[in-house]
C-alpha cells in the first residue's frame, strides 16, 4: 500500500509519514480503513477473534493516535482480547455439554473424559507446532546455534543446548501469545552470552495485554524448567538439575520488573495496591529460599510500587501468574546441583 502524494479530498500534498491531512483532517488510508474494518467485524462475526484483533491492529497503525477512531478501535481491541482470553474454555464447554445430551449416562462420562483428553491433545500438537515452526525460521536456528556455541565452551554441550531449549521454550510463550492475540512480531533471535529477543512489529494495545504476553515467557520457561527437573528426578543426571536450576534463575531474573524485562510488562498492568502485594510475595519467597536474586527483584519492585505510575483497574490474573511464578521458579533455584562437569 504506498502512500498517496496528495489528499484526495483538497489536493494537499501529504508527506508520506502523514496519517491524516494536515489542511481537511482527511483520514489518508480510508479506504484501507474500512476494508480492514469489515474483514475484522467479519472474522468476529465468524468466532476468529485472533483475526478480528489482527485486523484491528493493522488499523490502529493508519490512524493518527489522537483520532477518534483510535480511541474507538483501542476499545475493541481491548475488548476482543478479553474475548480471546476467556474464549476457548467458553467454547470448550459449549462442545462438552451437546456431547453430553447425546449419550447415555454412562457412555457421556467417558465421552467427556475423551473429549478432555482430546483437548489436551490438541493443546500440545499446538504447541510442538509452534516449536518446529520456529525452530524451521533460518535466522532462529543459525543465532540459536551461535548461542549454543558460546555456552558451549564454559559448560560442555548437554547444558548449553538445555539452556539454549529452555530459553528458546520461554521466548516461543511470547510468540503463542502474541499469535493469540493477533500482534505481529518476529521469530526469535538469540544473542549469545544474552538470551533471545522478539521484536514487536505492533504493540499490545493496553496494559492487560502487555502483562498477558510478557509473563507468558516465564510462564514457558517454568514449563521448561519443570520438565527438567523431572528428568533430573528420574534419571539423577546433574545435567538435568543444572538445566533446571538455570531455567529458575533466569526466568526469575525476568520478572524484576525494570527496563524492558517481562516483569516489567506484568507490573505495567498491577495497581499500586497489587504492586505492594507483588513486594510481599517477593519478601516471603525471600524469607523461605534465600536466594539472593530475590533481593534484586524485591528492590525493583518495591521502588515500582513506591514511585511508578500504576493503572486504577485491577488485573487480578496478572497478579496471581506473578505471585506464581516467583514462587515456584525462586524454589527452582533451591534445587542442589552436583558441580557442573569441566
Ligand atoms: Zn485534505
Ligand atoms: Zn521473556
Amino acid at each position: 500500500m504506498a502512500a498517496p502524494a496528495l489528499c484526495v479530498q483538497c489536493g494537499t500534498q501529504l508527506a508520506p509519514t502523514l496519517l491524516a491531512c494536515p489542511s481537511c483532517q482527511r483520514l489518508v488510508y480510508s479506504e484501507e480503513l474500512k476494508r480492514l474494518a469489515t474483514t475484522a467485524e467479519q472474522a468476529a462475526h465468524a468466532g476468529d477473534w485472533t483475526a478480528a484483533l489482527g485486523g484491528w491492529r493493522q488499523a490502529l497503525d493508519l490512524l493518527p493516535p489522537d483520532s477518534s477512531q483510535h480511541q474507538i478501535i483501542s476499545a475493541r481491541i481491548a475488548e476482543l482480547s478479553r474475548v480471546v482470553d476467556g474464549g476457548s474454555s467458553a467454547d470448550a464447554t459449549r462442545h462438552g455439554s451437546s456431547k453430553l445430551a447425546k449419550g447415555t449416562a454412562g457412555a457421556s462420562v467417558v465421552g467427556a473424559l475423551l473429549l478432555k483428553f482430546k483437548f489436551a491433545l490438541v493443546f500440545v500438537l499446538t504447541k510442538a507446532k509452534l516449536l518446529l515452526l520456529g525452530l524451521t525460521k533460518g535466522g532462529t536456528l543459525f543465532s540459536m546455534l551461535l548461542s549454543a556455541g558460546a555456552y558451549w565452551t564454559m559448560w560442555g554441550w548437554k547444558f548449553a543446548v538445555g539452556v539454549v531449549l529452555s530459553i528458546y521454550v520461554h521466548e516461543m510463550g511470547h510468540v503463542q501469545a502474541l499469535q493469540r492475540y493477533g500482534i505481529k512480531a518476529t521469530a526469535p533471535m538469540f544473542i549469545p552470552g544474552i538470551g533471545a529477543v522478539i521484536r514487536l512489529k505492533q504493540y499490545p494495545a493496553n496494559p492487560r495485554e502487555d502483562a498477558r504476553v510478557g509473563l507468558a515467557g516465564p510462564l514457558w520457561g517454568l514449563g521448561a524448567a519443570l520438565a527438567a527437573y523431572a528428568a533430573y528426578l528420574a534419571t539423577g543426571l546433574g545435567v538435568w538439575g543444572a538445566i533446571a536450576h538455570f531455567g529458575g534463575w533466569v526466568n526469575l531474573f525476568n520478572l524484576t520488573p525494570v527496563w524492558q524485562l517481562d516483569g516489567a510488562r506484568g507490573f505495567r498492568a498491577l495497581t499500586q495496591a497489587q504492586r505492594w502485594g507483588a513486594v510481599a510475595v517477593i519478601a516471603l519467597a525471600w524469607v523461605v529460599t534465600k536466594e539472593g536474586l530475590l533481593l534484586l527483584v524485591l528492590v525493583a519492585a518495591a521502588a515500582a510500587a513506591g514511585w511508578g505510575r500504576a493503572p486504577q483497574e485491577r488485573d487480578q490474573p496478572a497478579l496471581l501468574q506473578y505471585g506464581f511464578l516467583v514462587g515456584v521458579l525462586s524454589l527452582l533455584t533451591r534445587i542442589g546441583v552436583p558441580t557442573v562437569p569441566r
